[in-house]
């Protein structure tokens, strides 16, 4: 049911609703954490479909990630009806390759490419600087694909690169990426940075091109616009026209916040939101002041680091939902012991405590980079505290992922070379590194695909090559010429891919193997399919493309097809995994990065390893601008909390297998410590005699952590401290919210013991640790 116009301005406060209905002229929402940007984006696209009569295919609104863009989606049509399911709402990436695919001919490519990731470009990279003999200790393919990355981000072409090389790594740098880019044509491919590229290049290439986007999308909507890079800007612009051929610009709205701008390892630039009003010279700003999201004390801990950051605009967040609770510190002994604090809190919080309803779904545990997260997994899985971490190894990492989805790309795109080579031999087929050598020879000789040229082989024109080389190509060749035929013949992705892996012989040779490994690899595998079929049978969006007549575009993908799912697996991102909330269940409490955290909020946040070296980044430690980006990351950090906040630390971490000692955080030093409670600080070693009864409570100064001149106040009562309790198989042991529980299983010793406890049915059969969790044998 659609809502009538004054309907979509409840719940809006005035600036917010002047944001909504501003018509005419560039807008710029700059504002704080938590103050409603992302909802006054949301309304003013409700607002422009219901009020201003605006079609749903003329609206493109770009999101940070696509599990955003799917939510502001959703948010649009319970405002104004399924009708607003046409709009374009992406990632920049993916709005790319939608024009893409339609427009890849008139930029030379086929709309088949592929799209080349991190990994598939450092492969490409590393095959390209071989052939230019250069060498990979002095300059890394991954430091050339960083520095390749960059100069795309600011739309420097390979020659212009040629150009501007003022040192060997530069020269040697443009050298590579002239080779790189013209392989990536040979392969029709586009890499991440090129799909933004690429698309400027279009539209700024090819007026008539641009002229037809410009009169299509008459509203363009940015959100997160501080995380925007030189590329993204200028596609904005391009996209939004300056007014030629009698076309008035298409109507800008962008939100953002310069103190949450946290990629510009990314190339992203603050540039872009604070030079808005002088590139757009009419544009209008509205500041938004209330935050709605965290209670008075998260917002002032926040505020007050933040303030430490030089040259920024200070704006005054403020908030109506009153003090709240105080921030909790934590320092561990180490880092086991920083994240068994996390886990008995979270365990604390779950039977109720003082908060009342708590889901594990309300709780979030940051952390600054993703090797972090080991250390609470352990200790979630002994204690049985479901959760789910967000980025680290992604299932689409996973090399039989990885492999069977690079069948799939040779049968989408037949010169996509870097999947061609990938699963050349895999499995073992009598292709070796020699013959494959030789078909890369040809190719380049000839200046060739290394498909064709595989073709040549087969033809017996490839120089060098044995004949029992030839013929393991020949039947490559005619295997994946067979199963092209399955695509060609229209049938489903799922089935497509059952038949890679029945006819190339990879589920077999899994499944012969004795490795247990081998066997999860089979489990991800039927887990792919699984995904294919699942996606197969989405619901295609009432009209595809948007543009009203119900039919995809020439030249665009399938909805379901072989292409759509291929392009959706390649532009997922870490953010994309993020579990939906659940109403029904308890859900699960969800492990980050900082980094992915952007945008989002949870009930309860758990903000871990505030320690120098750590967080900040110790890149960071000697640098003011990489120093100001950490800040700005804490500050994003601090904001995603609504209730309640924890910030913890170790003492002692092991980093690269070494203990190492870090000083606390110094943005700990930067919130006053009258908001902080810690539960505790460094216990002082030479105090035996200290009291033990339960947490040391004191507000401590100054937030540095407890250094050794902290006065003591007692071990706290953590796993460490508690006296191991035996446990054998069949004790009966009681559990402060489980009941009676029978021991099925034991494991470890001392502090990581372990056991395997049949609560019956009132808690089912849990693994705990026994130090840590409120049991008494009986
Ligand atoms: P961030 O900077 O973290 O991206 P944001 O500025 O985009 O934050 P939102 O996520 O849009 O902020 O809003 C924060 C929270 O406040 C959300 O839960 C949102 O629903 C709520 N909110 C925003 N505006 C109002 C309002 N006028 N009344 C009540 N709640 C609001
Ligand atoms: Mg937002």
């Amino acid at each position: 049911r659609r809502k009538a116009g004054a309907e979509l301005l409840d719940g809006l406060n005035d600036q917010q609703r002047r944001a909504v209905q501003h018509a005419g002229t560039p807008l710029l929402v700059v504002a704080g954490a938590g103050s409603g940007k992302t909802r006054v984006l949301t309304r003013r696209i409700a607002y422009l479909l219901a009020e201003r009569d605006v079609h749903p295919g003329q609206i493109m609104a770009i999101t940070f990630t696509n599990k955003a863009a799917a939510e502001m989606r959703e948010r649009v049509v319970e405002l104004v009806g399924r009708r607003a399911n046409v709009m374009w709402v992406s990632t920049f990436h993916s709005m790319c390759v939608r024009v893409l695919r339609r427009e890849a001919t008139t930029l030379g490519m086929k709309s088949s490419f592929s799209v080349y990731d991190a990994d598939d470009t450092r492969r490409l990279i590393t095959l390209v600087s071989r052939d230019l003999d250069i060498d990979p200790k002095r300059y890394t393919p991954r430091g050339l694909a960083s520095a390749i990355s960059n100069l795309k981000n600011e739309l420097i072409d390979p020659e212009s690169a040629k150009d501007k090389a003022a040192n060997d790594f530069e020269r040697r740098t443009a050298e590579v990426y002239v080779e790189y880019q013209r392989r990536l044509g040979l392969a029709n491919a586009f890499d991440f940075d090129d799909l933004i590229m690429r698309t400027v290049e279009l539209l700024q290439t090819f007026p008539a091109v641009a002229e037809y986007y410009r009169r299509r999308f008459r509203h363009v909507l940015v959100d997160e616009y501080q995380d925007t890079n030189h590329a993204q800007y200028t596609l904005v612009r391009e996209l939004v026209g300056t007014g030629e051929n009698g076309l008035e610009p298409g109507e800008l709205c962008v939100v953002g916040d310069a103190d949450q701008s946290i990629y510009a390892f990314r190339g992203a630039t603050i540039r872009n939101i604070v030079d808005f009003e002088s590139d757009y010279p009419q544009a209008t700003t509205i500041m938004l002041e209330q935050n709605y999201r965290s209670t008075q004390t998260i917002l002032s801990a926040a505020n007050a680091v933040i303030s430490r950051n030089p040259n920024r605009r200070d704006k005054r967040l403020w908030t109506a939902l009153g003090d709240g609770e105080k921030i909790v510190g934590y320092v561990g002994d180490n880092d086991h012991d920083e994240a068994a604090f996390v886990a008995r809190e979270i365990d604390s919080l779950m039977d109720g405590g003082d908060t009342g309803e708590v889901k594990y779904s309300d709780i979030a545990v940051f952390y600054r980079t993703n090797n972090q997260s080991r250390v609470f997994e352990e200790i979630f899985v002994r204690m049985g505290l479901p959760y789910r971490v967000v980025g680290g190894v992604r299932f689409y990492e996973r090399k039989e992922v990885r492999d069977a989805l690079a069948y799939l790309r040779v049968l989408a795109n037949p010169d996509d070379a870097v999947s061609l080579r990938r699963i050349l031999n895999v499995p073992k087929r009598g292709i070796g590194d020699r013959a494959e050598a030789c078909v890369s020879a040809h190719a380049d000789k000839q200046r060739i695909s290394f498909n064709d040229a595989l073709r040549d082989a087969v033809d017996d024109k490839v120089p060098m090559l044995n004949a029992r080389s030839r013929n393991a190509i020949v039947g490559f060749v005619e295997l994946i010429d067979d199963l092209r035929g399955l695509v060609t013949d229209g049938h489903e992705t799922a089935d497509i891919l059952e038949s890679v892996l029945e006819r190339t012989g990879y589920r077999a040779e899994l499944e012969a193997s004795d490795d247990p490994q081998d066997e999860t690899r089979v489990e991800n595998l039927t887990e792919l399919v699984t995904v294919a079929r699942e996606f197969a049978h989405e619901l295609p969006p009432e009209d595809p493309d948007g543009d009203g007549d119900g039919a995809a575009d020439e030249g665009l993908v399938e909805p379901g097809s072989l292409a759509a799912f291929l392009e959706r697996v390649s532009l997922v991102a870490d953010a994309d995994q993020i579990p939906d909330e659940d109403s029904e269940a308890t859900g699960v409490v969800t492990l980050m990065t900082l980094h992915t955290a952007k945008g989002l909020e949870y009930p309860i946040v758990f903000c871990t390893g505030w320690e120098d070296g750590v967080f900040p980044h110790m890149r960071a430690l000697g640098d003011p601008t990489e120093l100001a980006e950490e800040r700005r990351l804490a500050y994003v950090g601090i904001t995603r909390a609504q209730q309640r906040l924890y910030l913890s630390r170790a003492i002692v971490r092991s980093a690269w297998g070494q203990p190492m000692t870090n000083p606390p955080s110094r943005f700990l030093d930067e919130i006053p410590a009258d908001l902080v409670d810690w539960r505790r600080v460094q216990p002082e070693r030479s105090a035996p005699s200290a009291p033990t009864t339960g947490w040391g409570r004191r507000s401590f100064g100054g937030g540095s952590g407890g250094g050794s001149s902290a006065p003591s106040f007692g071990p706290a009562k953590g796993w460490k401290d508690t006296p191991a309790l035996s446990l054998n198989v069949g004790d009966r042991v009681t559990h402060d919210k489980y009941g009676l529980g029978t021991v099925v299983a034991t494991d470890g010793v001392g502090p990581r013991a372990t056991a395997t406890i049949d609560f019956g049915t009132a808690g089912s059969i849990r693994l705990m640790l026994i130090g840590s969790v409120p049991i008494q044998k009986l």
